[in-house]
Order: structure tokens, then C-alpha cells, then sequence
């Protein structure tokens, strides 16, 4: 039988307002900027992320901290990898027993690191740790390149709480190439005003740009934003200074350089957010991320970390120890237990913000940032920065230890030197490294960053070989 016809009533509705009336445009125009966002995406990188995205929620972690993917990644390089094959003499070794790949041995042995089996067409080459020493250039496919990409998505929808593709935010960048080309490419231009997104170059920060980059945050009201700690830092400085007024965003996201807590403090004052930082690198792409609680927690999808002592055995909680990586995602160059040069202290017990994934308690930084005493002793570099964070005169400094007892400090100032601090500043630094230690100040127009845009508060030029460091060790 069928049913008889009814007439749906309309349901009787108040007039809009003119607020309500504005706010539904609104929303009708972000949905079709999301709409002609996704459009200005390449059909096949569309499809390529979206693949990537299903299979990353299809990832498992094994109790032992494991996965197929990174039982592939290391099968794969042992069968294709001629540097891996001759190392390994075809035995199926656990990854703890791999031999561990240093800078100089990747320069020594570039091609032989590279896969027989992959299509060559698609691959990248990428340069990394040109301010400590030579730079280093490995190989990067297109698989890794998107996987870097959902990684960091992932990085925004978890531990930022934000939509990674339209959220509003502000980048400050360091890295004139990526900046640069951002402003070329019209396609990119228009794909990040379609993402309300802005990526300001804050390779050099004058009065004037700081001013400018100010305007963007209070215009673009960003829910993220995202730059290098010491562009964060100026920024937020630039407002305290000089009593500005600033867009209180949602979560601030730093990355690429040390965060400092007293800087972290300043930073979350000035404009009332939270910092959350990401731990990349250009050699691996992105590895851990920090959770709302503090942890980082390793992207062990994309890269599998290990912490070991000065001897190469797994670190024990609470202990600092090296970080060896490795990658889950490159099949053109597979870095396979790749000593990065960064430290990290080893979690104890888990994080309790529920994520999966694995941690570790904090990231303490290169052995570079270690200085070495004429008495042999180790001060870290932290001890330095802080020593200098409270004097407001200097706008931006680098402290080089070039010998023993010896430490060059070049600094920017707008205003003339203050002596009294100055001699406060060596009277603490000398009670870390020694009496005997020698420091010249030099005062420059500006601190040059690394060839990524990096500004390095301390390096040391004396000991940056851990297992030197390691001997000399009192
Ligand atoms: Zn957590």
C-alpha cells in the first residue's frame, strides 16, 4: 500500500540577524576557499596524500617499539642498499646489531647509499649542517617528501589541536630558499592565501620587517604561529619592547633551534599561548613532536629513533644519551641508524596524554652546544644562554668558543654597551669554564645565521666529535 503523500511544514524561523547573516557568509566562503584549496593541489598529489593519510591510520607500533614498515624500510636496504649489503654480508641482523652511519661516513660512501632498485627520476637532493662543518647532502624520494608532509599534518591535527590544511596561521621562515620560492611560484602564493596562511621571511629582522610582520599577526588573526625559536623570540620581544599590541593565537609552534625555558616563558607571556615544538631535520625530515603534557613523542612512522650512550648501548631512563635514527620512509637513500648529532634524554614511564606513539622526556641539543674547559670539564651551552638571556641591551649575540680558554661574543645593540654587565657576563661565564678562560667581545651589525637561516647562540669549534668529548670528559 502506499503511503499517503504528506506535505513536510516549514518550520517557522525568527528572521536572521544581521550578525547571524554575516557569520553564515562567512562560513559559505571559508567552505569554498577549502573547496579551491584542495582544487590547487595537483590531482596527483592529492591522491598521493590521501593514500598516504589511510595508510598512516592503518600504522601499527609493536610492543618492542617495531612495525612492518620499518621491517620493509631495513629489508629493502640490506637486499638494494650496496653500502648495507656489504656491511651486513647478507645476515639478517636486528637493528640494534647495524652498524651506526656518521656524517663522514655518508660523505665517504654517498653513492654506495644509494638504492639499485628505485626509479631515479623522482628523486631530490637535500643539504644539511653547513654551520658546524662541511655540509652534508643526502638523497630524498617523492615518498618521502609527502610522507614529511602527513607527518607534520599529523603533528597540527594531534598535539596542535588544529586543521593542518586551513587553519589561519603565520610562518616566520628562516630559510630564504623555501621563502623565496614560495613568492615565486604564483600556484604556491595563491594555494597559501587559499589556506589563509602567510610565510614571512625572518632571515634578517630589521625594525622596519618586525613592524610589517606585526601588522600580518594582527590582520590574518592566525590560530598558529609557526617559526624558528630566535624569530619567535625577536618578535615577541619587538612587542614587550615597546608595549605593542599582539593577536593571541592558539598554540605557537616552534621549531629548528633550541627552545630555552626562560625563552619559552617569554615567548608564552607575550602572546598568551602555549609553544609546542617540532623536531625535524633536513637530512630525516620530521621526528618527534610535543604533546599538550610536554613529551615528545617520536613519529615512528616515519622515522624510528634510538637513544644510546657513549658506547653505542641503548640509554637508560632518565640518561642522556645520542640520538641514532632511522628512516622508515626513504627508499632512495636509506639512513639506517644515522647519528644525527643531537642528544635526548631518555622517557621514564609513559606520557599521560594517551598518544600512542613512543617518547622521549626532551631534546637536549649538538654536542657543538657542548664547550669544552681548559680543565677539560663540559659546560653545556645552555648554562651560556642563560647567562646572557637577562642583559635586554643585546639584541642578538653568538658565543664561539675558538680554543681552549678562549671565547669570542659577538653582539648586536641598538643602544651603547652597558661595561657593568658585560664584566657580570664574564665574571659567570668564567665560573663555568675557569679563570684561565680568555673572552673577546665584538660588537657587529649582525650575527650571521647558518646557510638554512639558523641563528646558533653557542658553538663550539673546539670538540665537536662526541667521542672526543667523551675523552676529555673529567
Ligand atoms: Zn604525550
Amino acid at each position: 500500500m502506499n503511503k499517503p503523500y504528506t506535505v513536510k511544514k516549514g518550520v517557522d524561523r525568527a528572521p536572521l540577524s544581521l550578525t547571524d547573516s554575516i557569520n553564515h557568509m562567512r562560513r559559505s566562503l571559508r567552505q569554498i576557499k577549502t573547496g579551491l584549496y584542495w582544487l590547487s593541489i595537483r590531482p596527483d598529489r592529492r591522491r598521493c596524500l590521501n593514500m598516504t593519510e589511510s595508510e598512516l591510520a592503518q600504522f601499527a607500533l609493536r610492543p618492542d617499539g617495531g612495525s612492518t614498515a620499518l621491517d620493509k624500510a631495513l629489508s629493502d636496504a640490506a637486499a638494494h642498499v650496496p653500502y648495507y649489503r656489504r656491511a651486513l654480508d647478507g645476515r639478517p641482523l636486528p637493528l640494534e646489531a647495524w652498524p651506526i652511519l656518521t656524517k663522514a661516513i655518508i660523505r665517504a660512501n654517498e653513492s654506495d647509499l644509494l638504492a639499485e632498485n628505485q626509479d631515479r627520476r623522482f628523486w631530490f637532493a637535500n643539504f644539511s649542517g653547513g654551520s658546524t662543518g662541511q655540509p652534508l647532502r643526502v638523497i630524498q624520494d617523492k615518498r618521502f617528501k609527502v610522507w614529511n608532509w602527513v607527518t607534520e599534518n599529523y603533528f597540527y591535527r594531534e598535539f596542535l589541536g588544529v586543521d593542518p590544511h586551513t587553519t589561519p596561521r603565520v610562518t616566520l621562515w628562516g630559510s630564504r630558499h623555501e621563502v623565496y620560492g614560495a613568492r615565486r611560484s604564483w600556484i604556491k602564493r595563491l594555494r597559501l592565501s587559499l589556506a589563509n596562511s602567510d610565510v614571512l621571511n625572518a632571515y634578517k629582522m630589521t625594525a622596519e620587517d618586525l613592524a610589517r610582520f606585526l601588522e600580518c599577526i594582527n590582520r590574518r588573526k592566525p590560530e598558529v604561529i609557526k617559526g624558528y625559536t630566535s624569530s619567535l623570540y625577536e618578535m615577541a620581544r619587538y612587542v614587550r619592547d615597546g608595549n605593542r599590541r599582539v593577536w593571541h593565537p592558539k598554540v605557537i609552534y616552534s621549531t629548528a633551534e633550541t627552545l630555552l625555558p626562560e625563552v619559552r616563558r617569554f615567548i608564552e607571556e607575550v602572546f598568551c599561548a602555549p609553544v609546542r615544538q617540532l623536531y625535524g631535520s633536513r637530512e630525516v625530515g620530521a621526528m618527534a613532536g610535543e604533546c599538550p603534557k610536554g613529551c615528545f613523542h617520536v613519529f615512528s612512522f616515519m622515522n624510528h629513533i634510538e637513544v644510546v650512550d657513549m658506547e653505542g648501548r641503548p640509554a637508560r631512563p632518565g640518561t642522556t644519551g645520542r640520538i641514532l635514527v632511522t628512516q622508515v620512509r626513504n627508499a632512495a637513500m636509506p639512513l639506517v641508524r644515522y647519528e644525527i648529532g643531537d642528544m635526548a634524554v631518555v622517557a621514564e614511564g609513559t606520557c599521560p596524554c594517551g598518544n600512542p606513539l613512543p617518547t622521549v622526556a626532551g631534546i637536549e641539543g649538538r654536542y657543538s652546544d657542548y664547550f669544552v674547559s681548559p680543565q677539560g670539564a663540559l659546560v653545556y651551552g645552555g648554562y651560556l644562554r642563560q647567562v646572557m638571556f637577562t642583559t635586554l641591551w643585546i639584541r642578538e649575540y653568538q658565543i664561539t668558543q675558538t680554543a681552549l680558554d678562549k671565547l669570542d661574543i659577538y653582539f648586536v645593540c641598538d643602544t651603547e654597551p652597558i661595561p657593568r654587565d658585560m664584566a657580570d657576563i664574564e665574571k659567570r661565564v668564567r665560573y663555568a669554564m675557569g679563570d684561565s678562560c680568555r673572552i673577546e667581545w665584538h660588537r657587529v651589525e649582525e650575527v650571521p645565521r647558518t646557510p638554512h637561516g639558523k641563528l646558533l647562540h653557542t658553538r663550539s669549534l673546539v670538540h665537536p666529535n662526541p667521542t672526543e668529548l667523551y675523552r676529555v670528559k673529567p
